[in-house]
């Protein structure tokens, strides 16, 4: 089989880039270890996804099929620090329609999939696993681990975190563990949520109520790895009255709609997103705290724009030239970095119990919220990448 394109992992940024690049004449493989799968329920996995990737998934025909009544948008948000500092963002002080929505992965990974299937330009070769890459100067080869035999002049990474592809190409990572569990589990709330997102940052870690449809809210724990443990062994009742009393009761008595599961957590910089036939997106290029949910919105920004390089060439041109590829890794190289260390700040400022230190975080906190204008301007920021 010969593709210019082989994407290797249809996960969420894997599927993006392929369907970003439907109009081009690019003739595009997928290799995936297995077709997506839509739990019954809610799925333990809740996103937020940026307006600007909303934007994203619409213009490449995604967002519009995606069920409305699975989607919440997010209008207010109050973050909250262990010492009464407390800021808040508001959608309409912002002159935005919404901060976020928060919306299950497998709602978009379905929808993603299916897509892709229908898709002109596109083989999908699944269940698949690559065995052996070799990289010339001519075309990349990859073995399938039944044998099969491919060739590209690109292939893209979308094989997330632990990415087979980096590996084999010889992509170093440095990895930062952060010793510490993600915790996440769905709730129906007895109180209206109001469309608000919440976020405290506590001795125990980072805690944030996501809202969703029907008055449920999806949470995420991000707790050193003993106390993650621990919630995720709790009785749904215990669990359900120690994240109310976490949250200081603001959404009354929950109910617990989908069991804990814990995620573990790390920083993971790689040495280069790039080398001649090969780029990686999405988690093989970059793994980050979930405290500010902005994993998957680089993910989703890194396919777009390696999609509008790759499509914008002319037909004469090698989509695997480094030139090419070093534009793309150019392009995503600030918004990663600065993600990836205001992420890490955060996570390591608000760790140390020393009184002074919280007394100046959180003065921080209070600081920043009576600053329309600086306040106003981070919304932006992480919004639309730009002030
Ligand atoms: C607790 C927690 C909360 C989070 N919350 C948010 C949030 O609110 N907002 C946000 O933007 N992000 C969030 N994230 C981050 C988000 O989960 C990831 O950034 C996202 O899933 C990465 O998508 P991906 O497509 O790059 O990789 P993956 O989702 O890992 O997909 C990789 C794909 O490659 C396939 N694959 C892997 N290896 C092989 C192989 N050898 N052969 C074939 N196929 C292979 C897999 O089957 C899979 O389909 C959160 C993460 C955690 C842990």
């Amino acid at each position: 089989m010969k593709f210019d394109v082989l994407i290797v992992g249809a996960g969420l940024a894997g599927a993006a880039l392929a369907a970003a690049l439907r109009g081009s004449t690019l003739k595009i493989g997928i290799v995936e270890a297995r077709p997506p799968s839509r739990p019954a329920g809610w799925d333990p996995r809740i996103y937020a996804i940026s307006p600007t990737n909303a934007d994203f998934l619409s213009a490449i025909g995604i967002w519009q099929h995606l069920d409305p009544t699975r989607m919440a948008p997010v209008y207010d948000m109050e973050i909250h620090g262990d010492a009464g500092g407390r800021l808040d963002f508001s959608a309409y002080d912002s002159g935005l329609r919404e901060l976020a929505w928060i919306l299950e992965s497998s709602l978009m990974q379905q929808e993603l999939w299916e897509t892709v299937k229908r898709q002109h330009n596109v083989t999908l070769i699944c269940p698949a696993s690559p065995a052996a890459l070799s990289i010339d100067d001519a075309a990349a080869r990859l073995t399938l681990t039944d044998g099969r035999r491919i060739e590209a002049r690109l292939v893209v990474a979308a094989d997330g975190r632990d990415s087979w592809v980096r590996q084999a190409a010889g992509i170093g990572a440095r990895n930062t563990p952060y010793d510490e569990k993600g915790v996440v589990a769905n709730f129906r709330c007895e109180k209206a949520h109001r469309n608000t997102a919440f976020q405290w940052f506590r001795p125990d870690g980072v805690l944030a109520y996501l809202p969703l449809p029907e008055q449920h809210m999806s949470m995420v724990w991000s707790a050193p790895d003993a106390i993650a443990d621990e919630l995720v062994a709790l009785s749904p009742e215990a669990l359900c009255a120690k994240v109310a009393a976490a949250g200081g009761h603001r959404l009354g008595a929950l109910e617990l709609v989908t069991p804990a599961a814990a995620f573990p957590l790390r920083l993971m910089r790689v040495d280069t997103a790039v080398q001649a036939r090969l780029a990686l997106i999405g988690d093989a290029a970059h793994a980050i705290h979930p405290l500010s949910g902005h994993g998957i919105n680089l993910g989703y920004q890194d396919a777009r724009v390696l999609a509008e390089q790759l499509a914008a060439l002319p037909a004469w041109r090698d989509p695997g030239e480094l030139p090419v590829l070093r534009a793309y890794a150019r392009a995503r190289a600030e918004e990663t970095a600065l993600l990836q260390y205001t992420t890490h700040g955060l996570n390591r400022l608000f760790k140390p119990a020393d009184p002074l230190l919280s007394g100046l975080r959180n003065l921080g906190l209070n600081l920043t919220n009576k600053l329309p204008v600086l306040r106003n301007a981070l919304v932006r920021y992480a919004i639309a990448g730009r002030f």
